[in-house]
């Protein structure tokens, strides 16, 4: 039964991690993290269609993709 963890808006839909967004933990969104930082649009293009705008990434992810663009 693995279908509750891979909707969960905890749950970053592209590692499978915690992505800490403070929206989806009940907090204001301004404390997230991802307010600081601004995600790849071709990151969210990697999101399942079913889980985009309801799943944010971790910021693990995006750092990782960000430092994979650089060194291309
Ligand atoms: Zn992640």
């Amino acid at each position: 039964m693995d279908t509750q963890v891979s909707n969960n808006p905890l749950i970053c839909p592209l590692c499978g991690e915690a992505n800490h967004c403070a929206y989806a933990a009940g907090k204001p969104a301004k404390e997230c993290w991802c307010m600081n930082l601004s995600i790849p649009k071709q990151l969210l293009a990697q999101i399942p269609d079913e889980q985009r705008m309801k799943s944010c990434v971790c910021e693990a992810c995006v750092r990782a993709f960000l430092t994979e663009k650089e060194r291309q």
